[in-house]
């Protein structure tokens, strides 16, 4: 077992070498992109290149068989330097289910592939237009037909699905009225969108208020291999459960990247501003908002390191990964606003980026899960109160 000081050098190193690939990355990349809402390929081919996408994929597929705790480190310099991750994180988490669920036959089959980078697996297919946050009355079903399933319905917000070779589906495989428990019925599928596409499969681009790749799928009796089931039918919801702390932990590093990347620009910039004859940050007006988010960063980035040290320790840490969530998506949140007000006008002037990065961030408050579900987790899991939903 790697000692902490090992542990530290190996972030230390890693940040470094992140925030290397990153500078060839600058902010007028990300600003060209946003202004047209397209896909950072260049970006996502150097982070698959340099083996940063295969970070959780154990060496004996190919990958660096590191932990969340790693990957995090990773995202986080990609936020921290004014990039986003958006683009491609979802392979790490989405790769987990494969790993920990599929048979040894997909995860020879794909997670070497995906380690090389001649596979992109960064579809993740939940969301639904009618179903909300209640995962448990998705409509998409998938229905056994001899050697296949023929999937039909429709998912909403799939991000990154037009740049994925693969799709981690959740779909229902037994109706809502044939079993005991709403979480039951529910199967993972891995669809391979190359083979489904002009099959029943149509991805449809929505526009949103930053540049993030997402989409409408509609399958229309789009027939999936019976072998591309992940685990045991009718299991889904759980092994959908069991991905979501290593989601919530990456995200809530992004938005540790994030709030560093808005106080940095911030202080720079109050450092340098002059009105009333004196710097901006000469006033405390000025300073207090700045130095209480970092507090806030500061505080939520020690939450990100526990969860995460619980998650590569195969403790629970379902607790701790959603507080990250709420406290790293609060942090950015706060400290996007603080850099926006320490801007003043020029705040909102796209050339100095920090309007694109206050829209991004804005996102985390919303998705991967919305706040109020992580206060509802922890009043019902944490403190005992009464399930509110
Ligand atoms: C840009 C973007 C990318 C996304 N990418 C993906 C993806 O790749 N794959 C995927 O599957 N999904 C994706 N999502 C979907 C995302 O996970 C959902 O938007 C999110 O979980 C919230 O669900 P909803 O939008 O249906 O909101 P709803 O569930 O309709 O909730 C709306 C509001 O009501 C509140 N609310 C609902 N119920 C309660 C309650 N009981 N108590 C208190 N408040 C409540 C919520 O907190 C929220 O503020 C993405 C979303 C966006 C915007």
């Amino acid at each position: 077992m790697a000692s902490v000081r090992d542990k530290f050098e190996l972030h230390q190193q890693l940040k470094g070498a992140v925030g290397e690939l990153c500078r060839g990355f600058p902010d007028s990349y990300w600003r060209d992109l946003d202004a047209g809402r397209a896909y950072p390929e260049a970006f996502v081919k150097a982070l698959t290149r340099a083996g940063y996408m295969a970070t959780l994929i154990p060496e004996e597929y190919g990958g660096a068989g590191l932990g969340v705790a790693e990957a995090a480190v990773i995202l986080e310099e990609v936020h921290r330097s004014g990039g986003n991750a958006a683009a491609c994180h979802a392979q790490m988490y989405i790769m987990g289910t494969v790993l920990r669920h599929g048979s040894e036959a997909q995860k020879k089959k794909y997670l070497p592939a995906i380690a090389r980078g001649d596979l992109r697996l960064q579809a993740f297919g939940v969301s639904e237009p009618t179903t909300g946050s209640d995962t448990t009355q998705i409509k998409t079903i998938a229905a056994r037909r001899g050697d296949t399933y023929v999937v039909k319905g429709q998912k909403i917000w799939i991000s990154r699905a037009e740049h994925s070779d693969l799709m981690l589906l959740i779909a229902r495989t037994t109706p809502l009225e044939q079993v005991k428990k709403r979480t039951e019925g529910l199967s993972v599928l891995l669809v391979d969108l190359r083979q489904a596409a002009g099959h029943g499969l149509t991805i449809r681009p929505i526009r949103t208020m930053m540049n993030h790749a997402t989409t409408e799928v509609f399958f229309d009796g789009v027939e999936v291999p019976a072998d591309s089931l992940i685990g045991e039918e009718g299991q889904g919801f759980r092994y959908l459960l069991d991905g979501l702390n290593a989601e919530r932990i990456l995200i809530a590093a992004e938005c540790i990247g994030d709030g560093r990347w808005f106080l940095e620009r911030a202080c720079r910039y109050a450092k340098e501003r002059v009105v009333f004859s004196r710097p901006i940050g000469q006033n405390q007006g000025v300073q207090f908002p700045l130095a209480r988010a970092y507090a806030n960063v500061e505080a939520a980035a020690l939450m990100v390191a526990h969860a995460a040290q619980l998650f590569d320790s195969h403790q629970p840490c379902g607790a701790q990964a959603n507080m990250a969530k709420l406290l790293a998506a609060d942090a950015s949140w706060e400290s996007a606003n603080a850099a926006v007000q320490t801007h003043g006008g020029f705040g909102f002037a796209e050339e100095y980026d920090i309007e694109r990065k206050f829209r991004e961030t804005r996102l985390y408050q919303v998705a991967p899960v919305s706040t109020n579900l992580i206060l509802a987790y922890i009043a019902e899991h944490v403190l005992g109160l009464p399930r509110s939903y």
